[in-house]
């Protein structure tokens, strides 16, 4: 059977939501799971009832793998030779972008990111092109399959595996190129807008900054992210870390409330995948409702309380 690695990425010592969403995307073959920055001890459990019949610690004999990025990539490159890995997926996620984009250039082998779905027994993926405009099948002509899954486009499915613990060490040599120095964290208790399972957003209707708290109560209630259109960034209301769409973050959450927003087709381009998209907009003929799964013709100040206050 195909061997199939996996990056694994954890928060607070546990397994994140759409690593397990990777794991279900490498189904079909052996799942190696590597972890790089935690015991393994303590995700072994999440990790073997998502299909992981092993879970590997990669660990460098010298150096952080934590603060260089090329030696974690150098690391990860041992580790596919070591256990002789066909294909190695991870999340199109900050982490996983840096990582992978590395790993390619240091094995020289082609790299598809941000896939929406992946068919590892022929080697093929799906992935958006043009602002999500179009879907193109890739078929990678290559030994290894590298590939980074769009967080949370491939649902997690338990699938039991005995998730036997190993432990690697690599003799890999740190470049020393970069050096992570600091990071910046969000607030702690807010969901990362590109892996949270559903994002509810203001538009340009939300008319101020301090608005955006009704959006947050009935995201705290919904366990969502909040997110904003280029209109309601622009307009001073939102930091842009917060805008999704084109020229913002790409997003797939199960669940997407779009509030006051007309459906531009950049916004669309950054939401387009996600499972199911709620529009609440006065406008009937806004564009978004030939757009969305549900629509509510009204006022988000009417609407969005009385959603948060039945949830
Ligand atoms: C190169 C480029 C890149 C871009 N990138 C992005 C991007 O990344 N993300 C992005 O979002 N946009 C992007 N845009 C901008 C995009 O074209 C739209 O201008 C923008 O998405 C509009 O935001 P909006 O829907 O919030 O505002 P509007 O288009 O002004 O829509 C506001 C909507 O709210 C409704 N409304 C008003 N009041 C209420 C109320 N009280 N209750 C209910 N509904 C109400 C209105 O009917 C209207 O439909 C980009 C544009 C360009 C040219």
């Amino acid at each position: 059977m195909a061997r199939t690695g996996v990056l694994i990425e954890t928060e607070n010592g546990g397994v994140k939501d759409t690593s397990l969403g990777v794991l279900t995307a490498a189904a079909g073959g052996e799942i190696y799971a590597l972890v790089l920055d935690t015991d393994p001890a303590g995700v072994k459990d999440k990790l073997a009832e998502y299909g992981a019949a092993a879970v590997v610690a990669v660990k460098p004999g010298s150096g952080d793998a934590g603060t260089s990025p090329d030696l974690a990539a150098e690391l990860l490159a041992a580790a596919i030779k070591e256990y002789e890995l066909e294909a190695l997926l991870g999340t199109a996620s900050a982490v996983g972008k840096d990582l992978f984009a590395r790993l390619a250039a240091l094995l020289d082998k082609p790299l598809v990111s941000d896939c929406v779905e992946v068919n590892l027994a022929e080697k093929k993926v799906k992935k958006s092109h043009f602002s999500g405009k179009t879907f193109a099948t890739l078929k990678v002509n290559a030994d290894l399959l590298l590939c980074t899954v769009r967080p949370n486009a491939v649902e997690a499915v338990p699938a039991p595996a005995a998730g036997e613990i190993m432990e690697f060490t690599s003799d890999a040599a740190d470049p020393g190129l970069v050096k992570v120095v600091e990071v910046k964290k969000g607030a702690a208790d807010k969901l990362d807008l590109t892996e949270a399972p559903i994002i509810i957003t203001g538009g340009r209707a939300i008319k101020a900054a301090e608005n955006y708290s009704m959006l947050e109560a009935c995201a705290a209630k919904l366990g969502a992210a909040v997110g904003a259109s280029r209109a309601a960034v622009d307009a001073g209301f939102a930091p842009h870390s917060m805008q999704v769409g084109q020229t913002g973050k790409t997003v797939s959450p199960k669940l997407y409330i779009a509030c006051g927003v007309s459906g531009a087709v950049q916004h669309f381009a950054g939401m387009k995948t996600s499972k199911v998209i709620v529009a609440i907009n006065e406008d009937k003929d806004a564009p978004i409702f030939a757009k969305c799964d549900y629509g509510i013709v009204g006022d988000i100040f009417d609407v969005v309380p009385v959603l948060t206050e039945k949830l």
